[in-house]
């Protein structure tokens, strides 16, 4: 269509490119696509963690469902997880591996983890999962010491301390496979890295934006991956290495 055919039907912004035009639009989704085949354990955990103060942090059911999905179609066996909190996206990548599935999860919290456990446990899949409770950079430095570790991640979510991906990345990128996957969650924080850093925002919006506006612009020139920014939940990344 040509510029003023645009104009001449009143589509003269970005609006019509956005996908999610409105809250309905979203009800819509989830009612329509997701919670007809969320897993009934996977909605038992989303309900719980509804009830936990910090709920607001939780992975939304619709990125669960795409994480799942992801999962399955690259066939990922060995999986990390960094930032875990009650498990829904623990227990979306749990649901989505073969038997002998495995994935390293981490979170410097484990009474969050206890939360979500005894549900992960009735769907049968805490076998597949070795949780670590502890700051994940450290951890992270531990398994490079190993050369075994390098490459052998086939997918890795990360979703912990956003002032930390950067270095998340450094050494993800050399844990995950060539080929392999890496999700970075959250990196349209609320839409915030479009908006000027002076802009009214909430404060904790404010104190990490920065950090979120910095990885963006380092993916976007990182050779060694091929990216994909998702609108899907607050903004998920994907990376595939490729060299
Ligand atoms: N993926 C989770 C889900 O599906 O609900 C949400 C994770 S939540 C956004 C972030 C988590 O990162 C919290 O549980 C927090 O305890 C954890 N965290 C914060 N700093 C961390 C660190 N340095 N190392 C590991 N985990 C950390
Ligand atoms: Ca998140």
């Amino acid at each position: 269509m040509a510029e003023e055919q645009y104009q001449e039907i009143g589509i003269t912004d970005l609006a019509h490119k956005t996908l999610l035009q409105s809250d309905a639009l979203y009800q819509y989704i989830l009612e329509t696509s997701v919670f007809p085949r969320e897993h009934e354990c996977l909605k038992e955990l989303r309900q719980i963690t509804e009830k936990h103060p910090l709920s607001l942090i939780a992975t939304p059911p619709d990125e669960g469902q795409l994480i799942n999905m992801l999962v399955k179609l690259i066939n990922a066996k060995n999986t990390m997880e960094i930032g875990v909190y009650t498990g829904y996206s623990l227990l979306s990548t749990a649901l989505a591996l073969p038997h002998d599935g495995k994935i390293l999860a981490m979170d410097v919290n484990w009474e969050y983890y206890e939360l979500g456990l005894p549900i992960i446990e009735k769907a049968g899949v805490a076998h597949k999962i070795d949780f670590r409770e502890g700051p994940a950079l450290p951890l992270l430095d531990q398994l490079l010491i190993d050369e075994n570790n390098k490459g052998a991640f086939d997918f890795v979510f990360v979703d912990a301390d956003k002032n930390n991906y950067l270095n998340y990345h450094k050494r993800v990128i050399e844990l995950v496979k060539v080929g392999g996957l890496i999700g970075y969650d959250n990196t349209l924080w609320s839409g915030s890295v479009a908006s000027p850093p002076d802009a009214p925002m909430m404060d904790y919006v404010k104190e990490f934006r920065s950090y979120l506006v910095e990885l963006n612009k380092y993916l976007a020139h990182d050779s060694r991956i091929e990216i994909c920014q998702l609108p899907v939940g607050d903004g998920i990344t994907l990376c595939r290495r490729i060299m």
